[in-house]
């Protein structure tokens, strides 16, 4: 059989992975706009058109190349349980039935063994474990070695721009660009991996959707309460576990009509050698101020390795931290649409236009109080950062949820086209209180195993 995988991001790779597990023999096409440099939105040439208020997302968020955005995410891997949403419309329902079956596997893939059961802490509040993946295992087209994968060609610098179908079913032929040269291919099967904007930039304009625009959201975020003196609440350490290589993480969440949200502890935002350790492993920063930092920090560095050596969980500077909260936007007017300006490639860029909700402070005060009544109940010595909610777009949260997300099932969605199927963010219905992305493996994996043949 021979598959075409567009994107060689997070999506992209798990796919690959997925298929030569279940077709060892598949012939599988990886194309992806970019190559071994990682590139940002400006500089692989790609054109988003602010309508509204900025939203960072497309322009901060999106890193183009062998790995995408997986080469800069902050790794944390989460999935839904039950326990994430009240009342599911019933495509999301079949959403968490998978995670809740996938879970286990998915993690072992990562090396992660440990049990992941949910406390429920109040009537409306409950904790949910994560893994915080090791650095190292974070760039899943390195993890899962795609380049050595001897049924994988790699078709790099070449950008999808076009899918063309015969009866609305069937994908006959994908057309692609190297530089501003265009090109066609044909294959069996097809995956569309290449993030949730380009992907639906992609299904806008190869005609795929009656819409010309997209609703859309993503979390918002606020940094809350700062902690002090300890990181144990109600026998609950909230501090994060060495696991192997990898953190196993802790968060709390909550739903508040209809929308969710997650109060995430922050720990050492005023750490001087964490934020640097931070800015030369993300942002790929070293300079000699960085250096003479985390020498002045010696001591403190001393203790972060033993925690993290011996005590097996993460060093808390100064036992201080911060608990932030992060609703989910509710979906209203915020669209994305092709636009009318071009970007490098000759393709239309995309307009986006951002709004946050107007009941999105009152989510916010409620959600807040919920979070501090139950730090009051078990006398936590507690400070509140802001009097007034402020909502904003956080830099290191970007989750877009509801793109192209109206199914009414499962079966439904994955039985739209003979021979392809689209994976990104955007095809879920609500972000919930996690970060996104392990949550649509378990998609990945149902379809290859139980729809492909
Ligand atoms: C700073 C940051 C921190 C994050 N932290 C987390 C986290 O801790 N946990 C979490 O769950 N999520 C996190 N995320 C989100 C996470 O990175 C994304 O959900 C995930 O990368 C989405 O995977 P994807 O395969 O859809 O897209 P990507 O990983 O972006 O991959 C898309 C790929 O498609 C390629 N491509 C794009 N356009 C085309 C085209 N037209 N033709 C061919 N190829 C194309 C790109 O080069 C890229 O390789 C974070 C994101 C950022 C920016």
């Amino acid at each position: 059989m021979k598959i075409a995988v567009f994107g060689a991001g997070a999506y992209g790779c798990y796919t690959i992975d997925a298929l030569i597990k279940k077709f060892p023999e598949a012939q599988i096409t990886l194309f992806d706009v970019g190559n071994s440099h990682i590139k940002s939105e400006k500089e692989i040439g790609y054109l988003t058109n602010m309508l509204s208020t900025y939203y960072s997302g497309l322009e901060k968020g999106r890193f183009f190349g062998l790995g995408g955005a997986t080469s800069r995410w902050g790794g944390q891997l989460l999935t839904f349980t039950k326990n994430d949403f009240k009342n599911p419309t019933p495509f999301l329902s079949d959403i968490v039935k998978l995670n809740v079956k996938y879970q286990e596997i998915i993690f072992k893939k990562f090396g992660i063994h440990s049990e992941f059961k949910e406390t429920k802490i109040t009537n409306n509040l409950f904790i949910k474990k994560g893994v915080w993946l090791s650095y190292f295992n974070r760039n899943l087209f390195k993890y899962f070695k795609i380049n050595k994968r001897k049924n994988v060609v790699i078709k790099s610098n070449s950008r999808v721009t076009k899918l063309i179908l015969n009866n609305n079913k069937a994908v006959t032929r994908v057309i692609y660009k190297q530089g501003n040269i265009e090109k066609e291919d044909s294959f069996d099967f097809y995956f569309l991996t290449t993030g949730a904007f380009e992907s639906n930039r992609i299904l806008l304009n190869s005609g795929l959707t009656d819409m010309d625009e997209l609703p859309f959201s993503d979390h918002l975020s606020q940094k809350v309460f700062k902690i002090k003196d300890s990181t144990i609440i109600q026998g609950e350490d909230f501090a994060f576990k060495v696991n192997g290589s990898s953190l196993i993480t802790k968060r709390i969440i909550g739903e508040i009509d209809g929308i969710s949200f997650f109060s995430n502890p922050i720990f050492n935002s005023e750490f001087s050698f964490f934020q640097d350790l931070k800015k030369v492993l993300f942002k790929r920063k070293l300079s000699f101020k960085i250096i003479k930092n985390i020498i002045l920090e010696l001591p403190s560095c001393l203790q972060f390795i033993y925690c993290m050596l011996v005590k097996k969980k993460i060093y808390v500077h100064k036992n201080e931290w911060y608990l932030y909260i992060d609703i989910e936007n509710p979906i209203n007017k915020s669209f994305i649409s092709l636009s009318k300006n071009q970007d490098k490639f000759e393709e239309k860029g995309l307009d986006v236009s951002f709004f946050i909700d107007e009941n999105a402070v009152d989510i916010f005060e409620k959600a807040k109080e919920m979070i501090k009544d139950y730090l009051i109940k078990n006398e936590i010595n507690f400070e509140e950062c802001v009097s007034t909610i402020q909502v904003e777009k956080s830099e290191d949260t970007y989750h877009p949820f509801g793109i192209m997300s109206s199914f009414n099932s499962m079966d439904e969605f994955y039985n739209q086209y003979e021979n392809f199927c689209f994976f990104n963010t955007g095809i879920l219905p609500r972000a919930g209180g996690i970060n996104t992305t392990a949550s649509v493996f378990p998609l990945i994996e149902e379809f290859i195993n139980n729809y492909m043949e």
